[in-house]
C-alpha cells in the first residue's frame, strides 16, 4: 500500500476568530485545506468545474 504525500498548500490567507487562527491553504491541484487550531479540513478540488 502507497500512502499518498500531503498535498503541497501555499498560504493564501489566515484570520484570526474565537476559536484560533483559522488558516487557509491551497494546492496547486486546485484542493483547499482549512486549519483551526482544532482540526484541519481538506476540499477535493472539483472535477469539471472552473477548469482553466
Ligand atoms: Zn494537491
Amino acid at each position: 500500500m502507497h500512502s499518498r504525500p500531503p498535498h503541497e498548500t501555499t498560504l493564501v490567507s489566515s484570520h484570526p476568530t474565537s476559536d484560533g487562527l483559522v488558516s487557509y491553504l491551497r494546492c496547486e491541484c486546485g484542493a483547499w485545506e482549512v486549519r483551526t487550531s482544532t482540526m484541519v479540513v481538506s476540499t477535493s478540488p472539483r472535477p469539471s468545474a472552473a477548469s482553466r
